[in-house]
C-alpha cells in the first residue's frame, strides 16, 4: 500500500498543507487500532460546517476512521513535532506523543482546519506515555471546549468521541477513548522553539511563512513580515487571556507548547472555570506553586511571548542586535494590548457604552469584594444585569451573593451613579449585558457529575444534557436553571487533573 493511501476507505476532502512541509517536522505514521470502538457523540454542526457528511461520521465506518481503525483515503496522517518550556522548565522534545493529525479540511467559511485524533495510540512522540486517553478527559475536553466555543472565546473544537473498548492504566484501571480534535492548527509556540534550539533557521522561516500564509496573511505585506507576525501574535494571545479572565477560565497548563500560534484555546487538561472568585486561584493538582492561577495567566502569556520572540530573532532582522531590540519592544506592547482587551470587556460586562478612566477601577473593587465575601463570579455579573438603575427593589439577587451582603452595597452605589454618566445607555442595557454575562458555564461539579456517571455506569445522559444546556450559554433556559447553581459545599471541586 503506498503511504497515505488506504483503499477503500471513504475520503474526507483533505488537502494536507502541513504533510507538504519537510519530513523532520513530523511523523508519518497511522493510528494504532483499537479492540471494539463505540461512538459515543458527534458533533453534526461542527461535521457540517467541515463539509463532512454526519452520515458518515455516525455511521458503522464513521466509528472506525473516529477510533483510528481505518484511515480516510485522503488523509496522511502524522504526529507533529514541537518543544517547550513546561512549568518553566525547558523540554527540548514533545511533538504528538498521543494525537495524530489525520488531515486539513477546508469549512465553509473558508477556514483550513485540522482534523486529528487524539488517545489515538503511540507515536514516536510519547515518550514513557502509552499514546492513550482517558474517557473522563476526553469528555472534559469535549464539554469544555464546545462550551468555550459557544460563549464565543477562539478555541479547538469537538467533532467526536469514541470509546475504545480497553482500559488505560492511569492511577487506577479507566476506559479509554479517542476525542477528534478541529483546530485552526495545531502549530505551538513550541513548534518555532523545537527548530530554533536546533538553530535550525531554514526550517524557522519556513514554518514562519506557514504560519503566515494560513493564519496571518496581512502580515505578509508588511516591510518586516516576521516582526508583523509577531505582533499579530501578540495581539491574539492578549485577546484570548483577556476572554479568558473576563469569563473567569482558568486554563491551568499555560505552558509553551499548550499556547496556540493562531491564538486558541488549545489543549485542555485540568483547566477550570471558577465558582466563587479569588485571583490566586488554582484547580491543577500539578500546580503547586500557582504559576498557571488565575490572576497569573496575562504575565504568563507575556512570558511565553517572549519565548515566541526570541524564535524569530534570526528571522526578523540580517543584523541579530537590531533584531533582538525590534523584537523585544514588540513584546513590551503586550500588557497594554492585553489591558485594552480586557478593559473593553470590563466595559461591557458592566454595562458601560462609553470608557471613562475610574472604569477599571471600579471593576477592580468588585473584585476585591467578591474574594473577600466568596461571591461566585458567574453569578454576579450575570445577575447584575438584572438591577435596576433606579431602584434598589432588585438587589437581592446580588446581594445575596455575598457571604456579608451589606459588603456589595457601597459599590453598587457607584455603578449606579457610572451608569448614569451614559448618554443614553439605559436602552438595551440589560440585553447588552446578558450577552457577554453567560448563565451557564462548565460547572466544574457538573463536568465531575458526567465523568461519574459516564465512567462508573456508562452512562453518557449526563455528559449530553450538559453539552445541550452550553450550547447556548447567554439564554435564560427554563429546564435548566440548576445548571446555573454553583456546587453545594459538598459538591466542590478542589482540584482537576490532566489525567495525561
Ligand atoms: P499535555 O499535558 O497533554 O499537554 O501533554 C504534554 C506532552 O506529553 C505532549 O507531548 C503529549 O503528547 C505527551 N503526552 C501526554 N499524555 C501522553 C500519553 N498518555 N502518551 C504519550 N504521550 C503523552
Ligand atoms: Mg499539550
Amino acid at each position: 500500500m503506498i503511504k497515505g493511501i488506504h483503499l477503500n476507505a471513504p475520503l474526507f476532502g483533505f488537502d494536507n498543507s502541513y504533510a507538504r512541509l519537510p519530513e523532520h517536522f513530523f511523523a508519518r505514521l497511522s493510528p494504532t487500532p483499537v479492540s471494539r470502538p463505540r461512538l459515543v457523540s458527534t458533533n453534526e454542526d461542527l461535521a457540517v460546517h467541515l463539509k463532512l457528511d454526519p452520515a458518515l461520521l455516525d455511521s458503522a465506518e464513521g466509528t472506525q476512521i473516529l477510533a483510528g481503525n481505518r484511515v480516510p483515503g485522503d488523509a496522511e496522517p502524522l504526529a507533529m513535532a514541537y518543544a517547550g518550556f513546561q512549568f518553566g522548565g525547558w523540554v527540548p522534545q514533545l511533538g504528538d506523543g498521543r494525537a495524530i493529525l489525520l488531515g486539513e479540511v477546508v469549512d465553509r467559511d473558508g477556514v483550513r482546519r485540522d482534523i486529528q485524533l487524539k488517545g489515538c495510540g503511540q507515536t514516536p512522540f510519547s515518550r514513557n506515555g502509552d499514546g492513550r486517553a482517558a474517557l473522563g478527559p476526553v469528555l472534559r475536553e469535549y464539554i469544555l471546549s464546545e462550551a468555550m466555543h459557544a460563549l464565543g472565546v477562539p478555541t479547538t473544537r469537538a467533532l467526536a468521541v469514541v470509546t475504545t473498548g480497553e482500559q488505560v492504566r492511569r492511577e487506577r484501571s479507566l476506559p479509554g477513548a479517542v476525542l477528534t480534535r478541529v483546530a485552526q492548527s495545531h502549530i505551538r509556540v513550541g513548534t518555532f522553539q523545537f527548530f530554533a534550539a536546533r538553530q535550525d533557521t531554514d526550517a524557522l522561516r519556513l514554518l514562519a511563512d506557514h504560519v503566515i500564509d494560513r493564519h496571518y496573511p496581512d502580515t505578509r505585506e508588511s516591510a518586516q513580515p516576521y516582526l508583523a507576525l509577531l505582533d499579530a501574535v501578540v495581539d491574539a494571545q492578549a485577546t484570548l487571556v483577556a476572554t479568558w479572565k473576563l469569563i473567569g477560565f482558568i486554563h491551568g497548563v499555560m505552558n509553551t507548547d499548550n499556547t496556540s500560534i493562531c491564538g486558541e484555546t488549545i489543549d485542555y487538561g485540568p483547566c477550570a472555570f471558577m465558582d466563587t472568585y479569588h485571583p490566586d486561584r488554582v484547580y491543577s493538582s500539578i500546580d503547586h506553586a500557582g504559576r498557571y492561577a488565575y490572576g497569573n495567566q496575562a504575565p504568563i502569556a507575556h512570558w511565553n511571548l517572549a519565548g515566541f520572540a526570541q524564535t524569530l530573532i534570526p528571522l526578523i532582522d540580517s543584523d541579530a542586535a537590531q533584531s533582538r531590540e525590534m523584537a523585544q519592544e514588540m513584546i513590551n506592547t503586550f500588557p497594554a494590548k492585553f489591558e485594552a482587551a480586557y478593559n473593553a470587556g470590563v466595559r461591557e460586562k458592566l454595562g458601560f457604552q462609553s470608557s471613562k478612566e475610574e472604569d477599571p477601577v471600579l471593576m477592580e473593587d468588585l473584585l476585591t469584594v467578591m474574594a473577600d465575601h466568596h461571591a461566585d463570579f458567574t453569578l454576579v455579573f450575570r445577575r447584575l444585569c438584572l438591577l435596576e438603575t433606579d431602584h434598589r427593589s432588585a438587589d437581592g439577587v446580588v446581594r445575596e451573593l455575598f457571604d456579608e451582603p451589606a459588603a456589595f452595597d457601597q459599590w453598587v452605589v457607584r455603578w449606579r451613579a457610572r451608569l448614569r454618566d451614559e448618554a443614553n445607555g439605559e436602552p438595551g442595557r440589560q440585553q447588552r449585558m446578558l450577552t457577554v454575562n453567560p448563565a451557564y458555564i462548565p460547572r466544574n461539579h457538573r463536568v465531575e457529575e458526567v465523568i461519574r456517571a459516564a465512567e462508573d455506569h456508562g452512562d453518557f445522559m449526563p455528559f449530553e444534557r450538559l453539552h445541550q444546556v452550553l450550547r447556548r450559554p447567554y439564554a435564560e433556559q427554563e429546564s435548566a436553571i440548576q445548571y446555573q447553581n454553583p456546587p453545594r459545599p459538598e459538591e466542590i471541586v478542589q482540584a482537576t487533573f490532566c489525567g495525561t
